[in-house]
């Protein structure tokens, strides 16, 4: 059987970072021939390459570019370090245009030498700095609220009310939210949260993976769906009646996956995918 005729994955997405030990193009082939459909670029995946040949070879490869991963990172105590951040971001939307896809997904940043609240405003003014430019460019930024043991350093925008606060508050059609189920599955208000999200038109993207009891890393040992505590089915639920009709995203960063032959790791990210989302 074509497995491009396996509708069951017509709404997967995979990041590069998942496969991490493949270079793009290898994935890319790998990724086409099990009928995935789509994929999100991280742009370490890009260092070296010619962004817009490379996005040429995923749709040959009739892959969706869901995103470009990532951007953010705003806040510093050093007004130089945040010029030097939203000049990044700008170079992340031309990277973004030249690759082909309309979404970057935004990792926030924050800075330990200064208050959380200090670190969300310059959050604020550095996505409304970047605004203009990613309005033309066609490029929706994609705020991802990330589980509050990261508020140390690298995102502020702790949940997905935080997020929504934001999106809203930016009140522009080329910002809205990404949520990755890793980050939210333990908000009480995750529901509440979710139909917002829904109802602004700000939901933008899911990324799904498992949380490993117990964990051994609080970066690089996510899981396979299925393999952890996440009631990922019951999120995707929610986001769906919300009126999300995109991608799946696949977004697992493990140390222990990485080791893996990635051709055996593919069948499982598609099995887990199919059984536990
Ligand atoms: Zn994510």
């Amino acid at each position: 059987m074509n497995s491009k005729e396996d509708k069951d994955l017509s709404r997967l997405c995979i990041h590069t970072i998942t496969t991490k030990p493949w270079q793009i193009e290898e994935a890319a082939k790998n990724f086409a021939e099990a009928g995935v459909e789509g994929i999100t670029v991280w742009r370490d995946a890009l260092e070296g390459r010619n962004i817009k040949l490379t996005g040429k070879l995923l749709r040959e490869h009739d892959l969706t570019i869901v995103s470009l991963c990532r951007g953010g990172f705003f806040p510093a105590k050093d007004l130089n370090k945040r010029k030097l951040a939203i000049d990044d971001n700008r170079r992340a939307i031309d990277e973004a245009v030249e690759l082909g896809t309309s979404m970057i997904v935004l990792v926030c940043g924050a800075d330990p030498s200064q208050p959380l609240e200090e670190s969300r405003k310059q959050i604020r003014d550095g996505i409304a700095a970047i605004l203009p430019e990613a309005a033309v460019a066609g490029v929706k930024l994609a705020i991802e609220p990330l589980h509050p043991m990261y508020a140390d350093t690298r995102s502020a925008i702790n949940t997905l009310a935080q997020a929504n606060d934001l999106a809203e508050g930016l009140n522009s059609p080329s910002v809205g939210v990404a949520i990755d189920v890793y980050h939210v599955w333990w908000d009480p208000s995750l529901e509440k949260e979710i139909k917002r999200c829904g109802a602004n038109g700000n939901l933008l993207a899911f990324h799904i993976c498992d949380w490993k009891v117990p964990t051994s890393d609080l970066l690089l040992d996510r899981t396979l769906m299925g393999e952890g505590c996440i009631p990922i089915k019951q999120i995707r639920s929610l986001v769906e009646a919300a009126g999300f009709t995109g991608f799946n995203e696949v977004e697992i960063f493990s140390t222990e996956y990485w080791k893996y032959d990635q051709a055996e790791f593919l069948k499982k990210i598609i099995t887990a995918y199919k059984e536990h989302s």
